[in-house]
């Protein structure tokens, strides 16, 4: 008998990660000290890329990969409906339009076929930017998006907000880690609580590219440089120059602190969320409840788990766990059918796939400290309700 909520994701915070937190706030600084670049270095050396930018959060890391591709009004920009729609708001700041691509079925992920179809049938460089997410944590094939990226001359940003720790291997037989940039222009994670690093908001930007890398941290500060070898002229050791209308995105030390500790802890996490997910696999197989799908050599990030149930039980199942203390979460509600988007000319029926998928999908719990007792309970709860 469980008498807590169970919530479809939750932060881990232990003692390390309160003591972090606690040095941070008893050092000389609070922002933009120290612990900001110690986090970049010690996040760009376990994804395996050159330059890591730590900001405010995934949304401001969105809207900085923008601003860096020199995003103007009325580009046009390719991103998945089934996304927060962060995904797509962070190119809307910059005026972009926004061009969804359907999903591909069993992934759930923007469907790299039907964007082939979309990039053939537009003259080469109609696309500035390519935003593919991550969903749930399955990481897209970068490999070919690289491919698609230099013959239709597009930047890609991957959304990797889901799948921090997630990899998969190209076709030289390489682990490739999420983020580590090898085939994507940018990549951007977020470290919102439900996330795998969780420091209350925060956010990273990271790129092999030295020129995008400079164009972010400029922006994310102001606009503002020190920088002796950019400077136009030089008044003494005050001195600064604010070159570019930028933005405030910066993180705070103590969110830096507490992403270093849960940092050491992402193998951790990911092993937990893939037993977790076997032990679901296991429990559904058979059912009619259908499981994530995944292909031999990706490492699946799974921050999210998500089942498909017939479209017309989806409503039930989810009463039937919140009754029992059970907060399943539905995700997402495709991001064109929103009335904002809507209002840009998108309609219900555009994206069929998405819509479909989106009429059975629902996410249960997982999280690396969900115990074998709440998840014998969850899977008990959603057994008991397809048997009556
Ligand atoms: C969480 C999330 C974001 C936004 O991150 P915030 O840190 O909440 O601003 C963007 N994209 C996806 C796919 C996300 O899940």
């Amino acid at each position: 008998m469980i008498d807590h909520v169970i919530s479809y994701g939750h932060q881990y915070i232990n003692d390390e990660d309160v003591q972090a937190v606690v040095a941070a706030l008893k050092s000389d600084y609070m922002t933009q000290g120290p612990r900001i670049g110690e986090f970049e270095k010690q996040f760009a050396e376990y994804l395996g890329c050159r330059y890591a930018c730590m900001v405010s959060n995934g949304t401001a890391a969105l809207h900085l990969c923008a601003m860096a591709l020199d995003i103007q009004p009325g580009d046009k920009v390719i991103t998945t409906p089934i996304t927060f729609v962060a995904s797509a708001n962070g190119f809307r700041y910059q005026g972009a339009e926004i061009v969804f691509c359907d999903i591909d079925p069993k992934t759930f992920l923007m469907d790299l076929d039907k964007l082939e179809t979309l990039l053939k049938a537009a003259p080469k460089g109609t696309y500035k930017a390519v935003v593919p997410v991550d969903f749930a944590g399955y990481p897209i094939d970068e490999e070919r998006l690289r491919k698609m990226a230099d013959d239709y001359d597009f930047a890609i940003v991957v959304d990797a907000c889901h799948a921090p720790g997630g990899s998969f291997v190209d076709s030289k037989g390489e682990k490739q880690m999420v983020g580590n940039c090898k085939y994507a222009d940018l990549t951007v994670f977020s470290f919102h609580p439900v996330k795998h690093i969780a420091t209350g908001e925060g956010g990273a930007v990271t790129t092999n590219r030295k020129d995008l890398y400079d164009r972010v941290a400029l922006y994310r500060t102001h606009g503002i440089t020190k920088d002796p070898a950019l400077l136009e002229k030089n008044d003494g050791g005050w001195y600064y120059e604010m070159q570019e209308l930028g933005y405030n995105y910066r993180i705070t030390e103590m969110q830096a602190a507490l992403g270093m500790t849960q940092l050491a802890r992402l193998d951790w996490s990911i092993q937990r969320r893939n037993e977790i997910a076997r032990k679901y696999d296991e429990a559904f197989k058979g059912t009619i409840v259908k499981t994530p799908y995944r292909q031999e050599g990706i490492t699946h990030a799974f921050h999210l788990y998500i089942i498909q149930v017939p479209a017309d039980m989806r409503k039930g199942l989810y009463d039937h766990l919140r009754a029992n203390k059970v907060y399943s979460q539905v995700l997402y509600i495709p991001a064109h059918t929103m009335p904002y988007y809507k209002r840009q000319g998108w309609k219900e029926g555009d994206m069929p796939v998405a819509e479909d998928y989106y009429k059975g999908c629902l996410a249960l719990p997982m999280f690396p400290t969900l115990t074998e007792e709440e998840q014998d309970w969850v899977i008990a709860k959603v057994m008991e309700f397809f048997a009556v």
